[in-house]
């Protein structure tokens, strides 16, 4: 026989596992599951990256648990571009549609020889490896691997040109008409204000990117993503706002795009969960253009731009939390009151 005190903690402890299953049911669903998108001009805004390690070369996660890193992090859209595979991107593609993450497959692609290291091209959207065909072409000119990467479907960025710089301004310099982008900057490194500014006045495709490879190493020290204005919520709306470069890489306090893409950006309202960026004022914004323009002369207002927002993510992460928080409190409360009527 139970006494009365040991029957009334068996169903306060019930009481408190009712309510944790609440917390279970309904509030982390919501958390993790696909953000409504946010929408600017009839666009969506989707926030990404384009280089990506897995374990299929020298980055320390498998391709679902760098999807579901990146999930977690806010991002809607990544490239897995593994070093000379592509063998990780069905993975990656799988966990991408479960957890609602678009992938868009990719390899990043060495045309090293031994005197000439880190001469390397992302090649997005792609159908396959194309590394084969690639090796040992950088001694003379890379215009093969390129056009490999086109008759597979996909398109070649010219990936930290910054490493290699003697090797690459040549070829951003004397367009090609090969090369479809240029890497802008990764967290570390970046091309120069003027580098930056002739791939994008140049008509060039343009990523911001973390070249992951560790999620523990300075990938998210700095506040670096991508920012894309796509008429579709999937890999082909991607392509086509990354091609009519429709897009803002954002590093920081500076935003790097075309005039088209940069006014879309100032456009976007306050900060959302999925993409969302932007925010501050207007006033605060015209600050800070008058800013850039005074302490950068250099660059041509056209394609570059500083402003001050706070990082919504953060911002998102903070109310999540303040949420959840108090959902627990009000389950607890029940849990109490249940309790208490036994
Ligand atoms: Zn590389
Ligand atoms: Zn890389």
């Amino acid at each position: 026989m139970l006494s009365q005190d040991q029957a009334k903690r068996r169903v306060s402890g019930l009481g408190f596992v009712f309510a944790m299953v609440l917390v279970l049911v309904f509030i982390i669903p919501p958390g993790y599951a696909e953000a409504t998108p946010t929408m600017v001009n009839g666009y969506y805004v989707l926030k990404g990256q384009f280089h990506t390690h897995t374990t299929y070369s020298d980055g320390v996660y498998t391709p679902s648990q760098v999807v579901d890193f990146y999930k977690e992090q806010g991002f809607d859209v990544i490239a897995i571009t593994d070093h000379g595979s592509w063998s990780g991107n069905p993975e990656a593609q799988a966990e991408g549609d479960k957890v609602g993450l678009i992938v868009v497959p990719g390899e990043e692609v060495g045309i090293d020889t031994e005197s000439l290291s880190f001469i390397h091209i992302i090649a997005l959207f792609t159908s396959r490896s194309v590394q084969k065909e690639c090796t040992g072409d950088a001694a003379h000119s890379p215009q093969h691997c390129f056009e490999t990467i086109h008759s597979v479907g996909g398109l070649g960025i010219v990936a930290h040109a910054y490493m290699r710089w003697e090797y690459w301004e040549p070829f951003l310099t004397n367009r090609t008409g090969y090369i479809d982008g240029w890497e802008l900057c990764n967290p570390h490194e970046e091309l120069s204000d003027s580098a930056k500014s002739t791939v994008i006045s140049s008509g060039y495709i343009y990523t911001g990117v973390h070249d992951f490879h560790t999620g523990h190493d300075a990938d998210f020290s700095t506040s670096l993503y991508q920012i894309l204005f796509c008429t579709s919520r999937d890999v082909s709306g991607v392509r086509e706002a990354l091609t009519s470069r429709r897009t803002v890489v954002v590093h920081g306090s500076s935003v790097y795009g075309t005039s088209q893409a940069r006014e879309l950006y100032n456009s976007i309202p306050n900060p959302t969960p999925s993409g969302g960026s932007g925010g501050g004022s207007s006033h605060k914004r015209r600050e800070a253009k008058e800013e850039t323009e005074e302490t950068k002369p250099s660059i041509p207002e056209e394609v570059f731009v500083t402003s001050v927002n706070a990082d919504p993510f953060l911002v998102m992460a903070g109310v999540i939390a303040v949420l959840y928080a108090f959902s627990l409190i009000i389950c607890l409360l029940v849990a109490k009151l249940i309790a208490e009527l036994f």
